[in-house]
């Protein structure tokens, strides 16, 4: 379930309700509820909609389909037929929308706010990146203290595995920063702030593949392979198919598998996917049939974003560049000649 703030020109400030959204083996977009929710409806639409969820006897066949996508996916349900289920669930009908309201949503870098920003109150918030999406004890006391010197006391996180610190004063900005060196944590946006794992191994019993570490070393071998990339893809690492990691809404997305190293047996391996945004211009990403063991990851991410910045035009990001290119070229990064990649990359710069 999403809920989105919407003012409405009768029924004035509520919400819209968005349905049956998830990620994993079969991603599914949520879809809008055509009504509207007053604010003092929110609680009970909510209590509603988890009645109707546990009523359904076909969500209860087998755990892992256990989720309202799949009424929709499997079950032949509309977004109708749900509302109206809902309302009779609720003993009323609720206002209806005869048109879905746009919402517009921020652009994926904005939603890092990463830097130091102004607030509507004349202080400042900063936006951190860090490192693997990790704290350490000491990082943790470290910006426990930052937010109590230089802010509010409060702290905030970020989706992007990042933390927000608001409410700081113009004057402190220099201190602030100045603190900041030495301790892991940057106001930049480069790779360390665009890689986000799972906890994989490290704390899941369901995960096939370790995580944490494995992100945070592909950030740095990337930041160092490409020190001057404008504007780092966002790599996402999930330790199994659940997609807790979010991989299906990547540029670069690694799905933990078992892999196997010859005689050497079973070895965390990733299945690679690209093409993956969100939240505007949402898209899933493709998987791209190339699997690798954990140590070929980085290696492998870096010719992929080589062969990107040889061949995008006028810096067009690499989602972008997916869209153009497909995903034919992945394949032959991993298993095609040299020629058959010169070819390709050839038929590329002619292709508009
Ligand atoms: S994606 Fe899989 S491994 Fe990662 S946290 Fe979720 S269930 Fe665990």
């Amino acid at each position: 379930m999403g809920i989105l703030p919407h003012a409405h020109p009768v029924w004035g400030e509520g919400y819209l309700f968005r349905i049956g959204g998830g990620l994993a083996t079969r991603p599914h977009f949520s879809i809008p509820l055509p009504r509207f929710i007053a604010p003092e409806r929110v609680v009970p639409v909510l209590l509603g909609i988890a009645t109707l969820f546990r009523e359904r006897s076909e969500l209860r066949e087998k755990r892992e389909r256990a989720r309202l996508k799949f009424l929709f996916l499997e079950h032949g349900w509309t977004i109708d037929s749900f509302a109206t289920r809902l309302e009779e669930i609720l003993g009323e009908p609720l206002p209806l929308l005869e048109e879905i309201p746009p919402f517009p949503m921020a652009r994926r870098e904005e939603r890092d706010h990463l830097g130091v920003h102004p607030q509507t109150d004349g202080r400042f918030y900063a936006g951190l990146a860090v490192p693997g999406g990790t704290l350490s004890p000491r990082l943790i006391g470290h910006v426990a203290n930052l937010a109590e010197e230089f802010g509010r006391g409060e702290i905030r996180l970020t989706s992007q595995q990042n933390i927000i610190l608001p409410g700081l004063a113009l004057s402190s900005l220099d201190a602030f920063e100045k603190s900041l060196s030495g301790s892991g944590l940057t106001l930049g946006s480069g790779f360390s702030s665009r890689v986000v794992s799972c906890t994989g191994k490290t704390f899941c019993r369901l995960a096939l593949a370790e995580t944490k570490e494995l992100g945070e070393r592909l950030a740095h071998t990337l930041e160092n392979a490409f020190p001057t990339l404008e504007s780092p893809p966002y790599l996402h690492l999930s330790g199994c198919p659940n997609d807790c990691g979010q991989m299906r809404l990547a540029d670069i997305g690694l799905s933990g598998v078992q892999g196997k190293n010859g005689d050497n047996g079973a070895e965390d391996g990733f299945d690679l996917l690209v093409g993956g945004s969100g939240p505007e211009g949402i898209a899933i990403s493709r998987r791209t049939g190339v699997r690798l063991l954990k140590d070929q990851v980085a290696p492998f991410v870096t010719r992929l974003l080589a062969f990107y910045r040889e061949n995008c035009k006028d810096n067009e990001s690499f989602r972008d560049f997916v869209d153009r290119t497909g995903t034919e070229w992945v394949s032959l990064l991993d298993r095609g000649t040299a020629d058959e990649l010169r070819l390709f990359s050839e038929g590329l710069a002619v292709r508009s």
